[in-house]
Order: structure tokens, then C-alpha cells, then sequence
């Protein structure tokens, strides 16, 4: 048997210090924005290598009052892809405007740069890549028709924690970035969390804002806000988790390696690292041409998988108002019926990792 995922593994490896960061917020009795939050902003800022980081409830909060800090409103468009969470989509639908799409790169499986032009209207009023499953984007050449437009870029770098494009980590490219730390991510809490990193001061303090009602002084308001704020012992948590973020992630980019070269030569497709970036393996995404069959076979052999996912977001029941049916992202409907993610995190086993190419072996 192997689990897709089993994050006791990791409590158990940290469990002191983790204990001792949620008892000393316990004692201190302070739960919401408060010294823990604040530290781990720095830290995280600095991890990024960012000037401002602002914690917020969840990676759908940080993409939500991003974009309603740069303005997005109803009757505007942004831009992003059709194979993300559906929390891209939505984050953008919660500010009254609408999400429009372009199609992906088979290779990276994230945006295409040269379908983004055709995607860009005069309605466009910002523009999120998503670094999916632990690979950047191809940034320059987003950035570059952005610039062009006068276009904003927020990168939705939910699942991409210290991956890097050219040698810099994601977060530094766009006017903003979303992270989430939702469990399972390469960062995660032990429950909800979000944060938005920036270079843009004005950003960072209309996040600050809008996370807290808008408060500015206790009980005076600038505006209206909502209330999404990180508490303080996923913060107490996550500033122990991010020590070991880059460990984890080695361990990542290792099982990665491994499975590349235990899949060589069968009939699956291994995901590729861009020449261009670090990749960080959030999820192992592989292709196979009879995927579902693939996926009852391992199943039925105890392996643990998941799809990333199996239904784009244009082709989704909550936007089929937008009235594009199937073969509008021809590329993203391919990928979504041949993905199938495999066991992968940090703590997983060699041992593991070969059991499940045998059985993919013995199907192909
Ligand atoms: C997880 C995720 C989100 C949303 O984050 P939450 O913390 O679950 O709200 C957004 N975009 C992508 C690509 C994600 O993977």
C-alpha cells in the first residue's frame, strides 16, 4: 500500500518544535494578529526575497483582495488558465469581473505566452499565471506583453514555494503574488492560511486594509474589508515549517528524480523541468494516453492518486455562463484527460517510489 499522501510523517519528524510553537501561543493567549503573524511575514518576505508579505485567511483570499487592490471590479476581465484550482477563477469572479482564459504549454503545462495576446481585451485588468504543480511560468515573455498592455500581473504561486525562474523565486515577478498555505502545499499549515507577497508598498497597504475590515486605528475604518487574516498558530506553525521548506523541497526534486528514471521507457509521460526554472514537485504529474485505466490499476494495487484536474475551469458548471463549451482551450482539455499526479512529498520512501513504478511497469 501506498498512500497518496501521508502528512502524519512530517508532524512526527518536527513534533517537538511544533508542540512548543502552539504551546507558547496557548500561554501568551494572543490568537489574531499578533507577534507570530508578524514575524513570520518578515520571515517569509525575506524567504521570498520580497520586500512586503501580508498573511491572510487562505490562497483564495490573497488572489481575492489582491485584485481588488489593483482595482478589479465588475465588467473588467483578467486573465489566467483553464487547468488551475478553481480558486483562480473564483477568486477573480468575488470581484464582480470576469475570468477569461489562455491556452497552455504542453511542455510546462502552465501558460502559454504566445496565446496570451489573443486573450488580452480592452476590458483586461490584470493577468494571473499560475505556477502549476511546483514550475514557473515562463515569466519574461508574460511580463514583457503585460508591460505592453499596462497590464498588472498577479502570479498565483499557491503551489510553488521557493520554486524559481531564472535563478529568482516566484513572488518577485509580478506587482503581487498569492501564496496558500492549505495543508497539503509545499508550505502548509495545520489548517487555513494565505499570503500576499509584493514590491509594491501600495499593495501591501491596501491588503493590510482590506484583510481586517479595513481598520486602520482600532475601530476606525478607511474602508470596507473583509476579515481574513492568518491567525496566530498556523503563524506559530508555519515560521517552524518554513525552516524546513527547502529541505523538503530537495526531497522533492530527489523522489522526482527517481521517478523520472524508473519511468524512463514506459508508456507514461514524466513531467519536464523548463530549462529556465527550479521546479519544486508540489504534485508528480505524469500523462499516460489510457489514463483512467492507469489510475484503477494502481488503485487496484493499493497506490493512492489524485487528478489535477480532470475538468478545466471553462467546462466547469459554475462557468458555463461564460458560454465556452468544449474545444475552446483544445491543449488544457487534452492535458486534463491525461494527468494523473502520484505519491510525492517530502517524507515519502525510495522504497515507495519503486513499488509504484513497478505497478505502473507491469500496466504499460
Ligand atoms: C491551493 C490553491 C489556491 C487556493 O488556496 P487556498 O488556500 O486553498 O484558498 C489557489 N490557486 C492554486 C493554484 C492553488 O493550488
Amino acid at each position: 500500500m501506498v498512500p497518496y499522501l501521508d502528512l502524519t510523517r512530517q508532524y512526527q519528524a518536527i513534533k517537538d518544535e511544533v508542540d512548543a510553537a502552539i504551546e507558547g501561543v496557548l500561554s501568551r493567549g494572543w490568537f489574531i494578529l499578533g507577534e507570530e503573524v508578524a514575524a513570520f511575514e518578515e520571515e517569509f518576505a525575506r524567504y521570498i526575497g520580497a520586500p512586503y508579505a501580508v498573511g491572510v485567511g487562505t490562497g483564495t483570499a490573497a488572489l481575492h483582495v489582491t485584485l481588488l487592490a489593483l482595482g478589479v471590479g465588475p465588467g473588467d476581465e483578467v486573465v489566467t488558465v483553464p487547468n488551475t484550482a478553481l480558486a483562480t477563477a473564483s477568486a477573480i469572479s468575488l470581484t464582480g469581473a470576469t475570468p477569461t482564459f489562455a491556452d497552455i504549454d504542453p511542455q510546462s503545462y502552465n501558460m502559454d505566452p504566445h496565446r496570451l495576446e489573443a486573450a488580452i481585451t480592452p476590458r483586461t485588468r490584470a493577468i494571473i499565471p499560475v505556477h502549476l504543480f511546483g514550475q514557473s511560468a515562463d515569466m519574461d515573455p508574460i511580463l514583457d506583453i503585460a508591460h505592453r498592455h499596462n497590464i498588472p500581473v498577479l502570479e498565483d504561486a499557491c503551489q510553488a514555494h521557493g520554486a524559481e525562474y531564472k535563478g529568482v523565486k516566484v513572488g518577485n515577478f509580478g506587482d503581487a503574488a498569492a501564496f496558500s498555505f492549505y495543508p497539503t502545499k509545499n508550505l502548509g499549515a495545520y489548517g487555513d492560511g494565505g499570503m500576499v507577497v509584493t514590491r509594491r508598498q501600495d499593495i501591501a497597504e491596501q491588503v493590510r486594509l482590506l484583510r481586517n475590515l479595513g481598520q486602520r486605528d482600532r475601530y476606525h475604518h478607511a474602508m470596507p474589508g473583509t476579515n481574513s487574516r492568518l491567525d496566530e498558530l498556523q503563524a506559530a506553525i508555519l515560521r517552524v515549517k518554513l525552516r524546513h521548506l527547502d529541505e523538503g523541497n530537495a526531497a522533492r526534486r530527489e523522489g522526482a528524480a527517481l521517478y523520472d528514471q524508473l519511468l524512463a521507457g514506459c508508456n507514461v509521460v514524466t513531467p519536464k523541468e523548463m530549462a529556465y526554472g527550479r521546479h519544486v514537485y508540489h504534485l508528480y504529474v505524469a500523462q499516460s494516453h489510457d489514463r483512467d485505466a492507469l489510475r484503477s490499476h494502481l488503485d487496484a494495487h493499493g497506490v493512492g492518486t489524485l487528478v489535477h484536474y480532470p475538468l478545466p475551469i471553462h467546462l466547469q458548471e459554475a462557468y458555463r455562463t461564460l458560454g465556452l463549451g468544449p474545444g475552446s482551450f483544445p491543449v488544457a482539455e487534452e492535458f486534463a484527460r491525461r494527468i494523473l499526479s502520484i505519491p510525492l512529498y517530502p517524507e515519502i520512501r525510495s522504497e515507495e517510489i519503486a513499488e509504484v513504478c513497478r505497478i505502473i511497469t507491469t500496466f504499460a
